[in-house]
């Protein structure tokens, strides 16, 4: 019980912290933390499925208008207006911005005296940036793919944050999708990767960083025996969409290549990082999926 209120003051002093940096933030986030070091402690990725939906089919159709919106800009001009709330139709707000830069309203001017937006627009990007732009064929569109490859089921809920208690207690910091054994896990990102191989928690895993560095993406409990892609190793770039390894239930033991997990799944987790000191230790940043992953559901790789 001690353990959660602390927890929880440490949030709420993470987020004012992150409050005070996006208000001295007077121009750009960037230039914030050049000028005063900080960067941003926490995030509560909040949008729902419909509401990227939505922001992403107005990037989209305003890209090669006069009156383009990215949909980063829409999501954080969203989320000042509703406290990032976007369930019960609070993502109207996403078209209000859409309808002003049609009216010729400039987005600098728009969002200059809201406190929050250069916070949720740098927290957003740090999530989102890889998502969306030119694919090989030249292509303006959506780049990430679900890691689950088309035609293989999986079943899921909202877990994030739940307890687990193997080894110590703590929370669920990440995304379970259950499935079978065997399943093709495909890289929801490109990037390089910088993990691969046997972890007492996560069992035989995989972790990539996105080309910017500011996304770790963790796929774990893969499977007994024959885990991972032909000829993957740790350093190499792989490509979204591209097969990296196969569903099972390693996990949860110090001896390599055990399937200690009841349930098969995909353990699939998203870390953000804004200083390289939040990438291990007590400072990380994992954010809830659940919503991430309905919307990747749109776009899956074929083996
Ligand atoms: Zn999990």
């Amino acid at each position: 019980m001690i353990k959660v209120i602390k927890l929880k003051r440490v949030a709420a002093v993470c987020i004012a912290a992150v409050l005070t940096i996006s208000c001295a933030a007077a121009v750009s986030s960037e230039r914030a933390r050049t000028v005063s070091g900080e960067y941003i402690k926490w995030v509560d990725f909040t949008p729902t499925t419909s509401a990227l939906r939505q922001a992403l089919e107005i990037d989209i159709k305003s890209h090669d208008s006069d009156t383009p919106v990215g949909w980063i800009e829409l999501l954080a001009y969203a989320a000042c207006k509703n406290g990032g709330k976007f369930a019960g139709g609070k993502d109207k707000y996403i078209t209000q911005l859409y309808e002003r830069i049609q009216n010729a309203e400039d987005i600098e001017v728009i969002t200059s005296d809201m406190k929050y937006y250069s916070y949720f627009y740098e927290a957003y990007s740090a999530v989102l940036s890889g998502y969306v732009g030119y694919n090989e064929d030249g292509e303006y569109g959506v780049l990430v793919r679900s890691p689950f490859a088309a035609g293989y089921y999986y079943s899921h809920f909202d877990d994030f944050g739940v307890a687990r208690s193997y080894g110590y207690k703590r929370k669920h910091l990440g995304h379970d999708m259950m499935g079978s054994v065997g399943t093709p896990i495909m890289a929801v990102e490109g990037g390089r990767i910088e993990a691969l191989g046997w972890n007492q928690y996560g069992g035989w895993r995989v972790g990539i960083r996105s080309d910017d560095g500011r996304r770790y993406y963790y796929y774990a409990h893969l499977r007994k025996d024959k885990p991972f892609a032909e000829g993957l190793r740790e350093g190499d770039t792989v490509k979204a969409g591209q097969l990296i390894g196969y569903l099972g239930m390693t996990g949860y033991s110090s001896k390599e290549n055990v399937n200690n997990i009841n349930t098969p799944h995909l353990h699939f987790g998203i870390q953000l990082i804004f200083d390289e000191s939040q990438k291990d230790g007590v400072n990380q940043i994992w954010i809830d999926c659940y919503q991430i992953i309905n919307f990747l559901e749109k776009y899956r790789a074929k083996v």
